[in-house]
């Protein structure tokens, strides 16, 4: 089972001041909406820390009270929560403290960031932690997220991440639960698509034996490294399009279930070339948008920026660029002041330009523009479709294509894999 975790108050209540009772509880708009949404494929599950019962203001008791009244309120919409688990600590003692809730100040590790609540409902729902999300307004969720490793993503509502309590930076940011929740919505629909069929000519004899994606960084192939990636933003189904000693990465991967994914493999029965592979793939994909990358391609990005991007801006496809100084072998493209491509200018060119990086998001709309048959995406399709909705992101994290001997090596020293 996936979940999607969500945080109480200044996510579901407009203030994050302590309650204890429902009639003072503050619900944001549309929970009921965003709730309903995230019925459909997660479990909802809210990770709450209540020191409201070790400051004694009230009992274990009256909060449950209130959350059964949440679910009554959100019930009436056709939405419900499947579980709340609230930690009633708090470390410090202090001299005001009633005698009844003396007991409750104590040190645990089920306030949060500590992570026992989400292992125990991990252990209730059996939930697949790696594919599921947590929501929350302040950077101490955000921070639980990564201790357990969750998908994470912020809202702009109650601490809007401004507590400062922790440096954890978001997977990602939204205005509120419902823009929340349909964002997780779109993620949950994405798949990935890694085209992983060339010779890799340029890599002898390293490929004589290894297809290039296979090729070890700090002891993992390149592809494993793609792949564990993908699923940290949240993307587990994944098409694998091959030809060159395609048998090896099939036997590696298998089903993908050991590394917390599902694969299929797609054998080119001839070499396409990018665009055509992409092309045979056509009848596999089946989500509105997917990621495309090159299997050869080592990074550390942040998927999570482009996917919002691409989605915000309704793109038929977003181009990952980087910015080079010397683009000689990568495709140079040029956007305009809304980052819409302008330009293809192709490989050869020797000064700082902004160059594709491999990586894209694209609606399963633009696979009609690639013609059947032997093409390369960029100088074949890309090239012909300026002034349609394509983008480019400019990104500034690590990418390094193992086209060469020369770069693999480079990439052993510096990548931050
Ligand atoms: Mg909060
Ligand atoms: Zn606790």
């Amino acid at each position: 089972m996936k979940a999607v975790f969500l945080d109480r108050d200044g996510v579901l209540t407009r203030k994050s001041d302590y309650f204890s009772s429902f009639n003072q509880l503050n619900l944001e708009d549309n929970i009921s909406e965003a709730i309903k949404i995230l019925n459909k494929n997660f479990l909802v599950i809210v990770i709450t820390n209540q020191p409201v019962v070790a400051r004694g203001l009230c009992t274990e008791k009256d909060i449950e009270n209130i959350h059964n009244r949440i679910n009554d309120f959100i019930s009436k919409k056709g939405a419900h929560i499947d579980a709340f688990y609230f930690c009633p600590h708090h470390p410090e003692m202090h001299e005001d403290v009633p005698e009844h809730a003396k007991k409750y100040r104590i040190s645990c590790n089920c306030r949060k960031p500590g992570t026992e609540l989400l292992e125990k409902a991990k252990k209730d729902f059996k939930i697949d932690l790696e594919n599921s999300f947590f929501v929350g307004d302040s950077t101490v969720d955000i921070q639980t997220a990564k201790n357990i490793g969750c998908t994470s993503l912020l809202v702009r509502t109650g601490y809007g991440g401004e507590d400062k309590k922790f440096p954890a930076e978001p997977d990602y940011t939204c205005d509120n639960i419902l823009e929340a929740a349909k964002l997780i919505d779109q993620i949950n629909d994405l798949s990935a698509v890694i085209l992983v069929g060339g010779r890799g000519e340029r890599m002898r004899p390293l490929t004589d034996n290894l297809p290039k994606p296979m090729l070890p960084i700090r002891g993992k192939p390149i592809l494993e490294h793609q792949i564990n990636l993908l699923r940290k933003y949240g993307i587990s189904n994944i098409a694998l399009c091959g030809h060159y000693l395609f048998q090896k990465i099939i036997d590696y991967f298998g089903d993908g279930g050991g590394f917390g994914v599902k694969i299929i493999y797609l054998d080119e029965p001839e070499p396409l070339g990018t665009g055509g592979a992409l092309k045979n793939a056509e009848h596999a994909i089946k989500s509105k948008n997917f990621i495309l990358m090159n299997g050869d391609i080592a990074t550390n990005v942040r998927l999570s920026k482009v996917i919002q991007f691409h989605i915000e801006k309704h793109a038929l496809a977003t181009l990952v660029l980087r910015v080079s100084d010397h683009p000689r072998d990568s495709d140079v493209i040029e956007i305009d002041e809304n980052c819409m491509v302008s330009n293809f200018v192709g490989k050869g060119q020797e000064e700082t330009r902004t160059a594709n990086t491999g990586i894209f998001v694209i609606n399963k709309d633009f696979l009609e523009f690639i013609p059947k048959g032997v093409s390369n995406l960029e100088k074949d399709v890309i090239s012909k479709m300026i002034g349609q909705p394509i983008f480019g992101f400019i990104s500034d994290d690590y990418f390094k294509d193992i086209g060469t001997i020369e770069r693999f090596n480079k990439a052993q020293e510096e990548s931050p894999l």
